[in-house]
């Protein structure tokens, strides 16, 4: 099998690992074909570039007056204008630095003022599913076509308490890779006087994202998957809701003073976003975070969907070609997608085949259910499959045709002989 079209590598910046090598059973070593990028992309080239030259300079930030203290607190409060840049948000957004995505929303969660119904998709990740339990939840579930999730979400909403609302919505479902009609819904959204929150996790590594082209109020991603190393990410958006809230995290760096009031201490705590920040933060993961966003920007969203929609649409073909592969979907087939396939195939245990590809080929794919049971389960149902996991293959920047062509003729071989 071979591919009709070889995007030229040589245009994009090189991935940290794109020379691994792996051994497989037979003691034979090969290349690397790392089919999980919705997982945690690898590090771009340019990243581990800004990351080595920011390491000298290794200081906390905001304590101190030295020269590298200095340098690293510089670079820090920089990479909030890089982000707010990165998802297009308005020039006085707040951009809270989180652990992730996840981190991210939970800091949301604990920031909605008192009576807030949240409503959001049954198909959401776990990480935008579940942080608001305690709180007034309305469900929508699983949507057949984009049009059933417009008219789904305007009915709950209708149907919501008064009271502030917020909608949660993901930017590209890291099951299925589909691209969600996000200013379509976030105008739903608005005529009910409800804010917005996107999970722009599996979006923002494939697509531009415009918080306020959709008009959304919050934008949260995660470093990782963003291809930079993992422990940052970044919540950014309106600040009156995080500016009213409680701190997320007690400590240092989010008080503004503490006072002796004799039987307790009088606390008053920092504004946005130190307010949300205590604790030494993450400067290099903030940083390489930034660079990421600057070499994604830099390189172009023509040039990465160009290198993307080749695989990935190489990748739904080849995988239509094998008998016993049934491809999970959310929506039609030639609806908007970033590169992320699910599929199961009949009769085969997807753990054992995740297995094989990577002992027998060298090829790193995910098995399971994807922190999305619902969606997961939901999808496999409906494609006539009993079962709880499937097969996950995702690429990006890190991906090259060699890898898909890898992954298919490994997975038809193994399909064929039943691992
Ligand atoms: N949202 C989506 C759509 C995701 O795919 C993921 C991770 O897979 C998350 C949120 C959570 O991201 P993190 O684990 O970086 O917090």
């Amino acid at each position: 099998m071979s591919l009709a079209f070889a995007p030229s590598p040589a245009t994009l910046p090189g991935v940290v690992g794109d020379q691994l090598r792996v051994p497989l059973v037979t003691g034979e070593q090969v290349s690397y074909a790392n089919l999980d990028h919705a997982a945690s992309a690898p590090c771009l080239e340019p990243v581990r570039r800004a990351v080595d030259e920011l390491l000298p300079w290794y200081a906390s930030v905001h304590r101190g007056a030295g020269l590298a203290s200095q340098v690293c607190t510089r670079v820090y409060e920089r990479a909030r204008d890089v982000l707010r840049r990165f998802v297009g948000a308005r020039p006085d957004a707040a951009v809270v630095f989180t652990r992730n995505t996840t981190d991210a929303l939970n800091l949301l969660a604990r920031a909605l003022p008192k009576g807030t119904t949240v409503v959001r998709f049954d198909s959401d990740h776990h990480a935008a599913l579940l942080p608001w339990r305690g709180r007034q939840v309305r469900r929508v579930g699983v949507p057949a076509s984009p049009e059933e999730a417009i008219a789904a979400l305007d009915r709950t909403l209708a149907a919501c308490p008064v009271g502030p609302r917020l909608v949660v919505l993901t930017g590209a479902s890291n099951v299925t890779g589909e691209v969600w009609p996000i200013a379509e819904l976030s105008a739903v959204a608005r005529r009910h006087g409800a804010r917005v929150v996107l999970d722009a996790a599996q979006l923002a590594p494939h697509r531009p994202v415009r918080a306020t082209e959709w008009d959304v109020d919050w934008v949260a991603l995660s470093g990782h998957k963003l291809y930079a190393p993992f422990g940052a990410g970044a919540l950014v958006g309106v600040a009156d809701w995080l500016r009213a809230a409680e701190p997320y995290l007690i400590g240092g760096g989010a008080t503004r003073q503490v006072v002796d009031l004799g039987e307790r201490l009088g606390v008053s705590w920092a504004a946005v976003p130190e307010r949300h920040e205590a604790g030494s933060p993450n400067v290099i993961g903030v940083h390489a975070l930034a660079a990421a966003c600057d070499a994604l920007c830099e390189l172009g969203w023509d040039t990465i969907t160009a290198h993307e929609q080749v695989l990935v649409e190489t990748l739904r073909a080849g995988l239509g070609r094998i008998p016993g592969v049934r491809q999970l979907a959310l929506w039609a087939p030639d609806h908007p997608r970033v590169g992320v396939v699910s599929f199961a195939v009949d009769g085969v245990d997807p753990g054992l085949l995740a297995t094989a590809l990577s002992a027998e080929h060298g090829v790193g794919v995910r098995d399971g259910a994807f922190c999305a049971h619902l969606t997961t389960r939901s999808l496999l149902t409906g494609a006539g499959v009993d079962g709880e996991r499937a097969l996950r293959a995702s690429i990006g920047l890190g991906t090259n045709p060699e890898h898909v062509e890898r992954f298919l003729g490994a997975l038809a071989r193994l399909v064929e002989h039943d691992p």
